[in-house]
């Protein structure tokens, strides 16, 4: 569904009529699953921080914080300038609801099509694609929470939790925190992976990789903490 939306539509009002129910349907409508619900339980009595690429709002449903979140890679509710001449992300959540409800032949109204308010050109999903996006206030308020978080928890004891990053993108949360291990003696690793948990060997004990479905293992993990408790 993801590649489906770069895929050259004839029009604006067909492009819209794409993403609108895209955004509808794995962003916007579905409710925090079983997962990510376990996954807040495990963490939610002591500091925590979330670094996701996905940008499907599933951490803030399921009851992570907003202010212990980072998305670095946008959100299926926001809109911005399609060539980025202003750094104003948009809120489209009601626009795509009222798209959905108008749409017909999956193409939506041309009255409905939105413009960039500052340059008048066409407007983008706000997910990174190209070299547009836009690092807007929330985005860089997140950044700033994320390395405070870090600052703050230096040198003491921290387990870096990592869920299902495989090498599409390894620069935002992969490579990092193997740097991190290297820099923080008190850190551990957890690398949660269908098929690419294996952990560099330097590590030592302090990280192990699990080659299973995440659902299985954190609820093998929920498991195993209940009884230490
Ligand atoms: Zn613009």
């Amino acid at each position: 569904m993801y590649s489906a939306g770069f895929y050259p539509y004839p029009t604006e009002e067909a492009k819209w009529g794409y993403w609108s129910r895209h955004a509808y349907v794995n962003g916007i409508e579905p409710e925090g699953l079983p997962l990510y619900k376990t996954l807040y339980n495990l963490v939610k009595e002591k500091p925590y921080f979330v670094l996701t690429t996905n940008v499907d709002h599933q951490f803030q449903k399921s009851g992570f914080a907003e202010h212990c979140i980072f998305a670095t890679q946008g959100d299926y509710g926001e809109i911005q300038c399609k060539r980025g001449c202003h750094d104003t992300v948009y809120d489209a959540v009601s626009m795509f609801r009222q798209m959905n409800q108008a749409a017909r032949d999956c193409c939506v109204p041309g009255c409905m099509v939105p413009k960039c308010p500052v340059c008048g050109g066409k407007m983008e999903m706000h997910l990174r694609c190209d070299g547009y996006f836009v690092e807007g206030e929330a985005w860089n308020r997140a950044a700033e929470y994320y390395r405070d978080f870090l600052r703050e928890n230096r040198n003491k004891k921290v387990v870096l939790l990592e869920l299902g990053v495989g090498f599409n993108t390894p620069v935002i949360i992969r490579l990092p925190f193997e740097k991190l291990m290297r820099e923080q003696r008190n850190y551990s690793l957890v690398r949660l992976n269908l098929n690419e948990a294996f952990v560099p060997e330097s590590l030592g004990e302090r990280a192990v990789g699990i080659n299973a479905d995440i659902v299985k293992s954190i609820a093998d993990i929920q498991l195993a903490v209940g009884k230490e408790q």
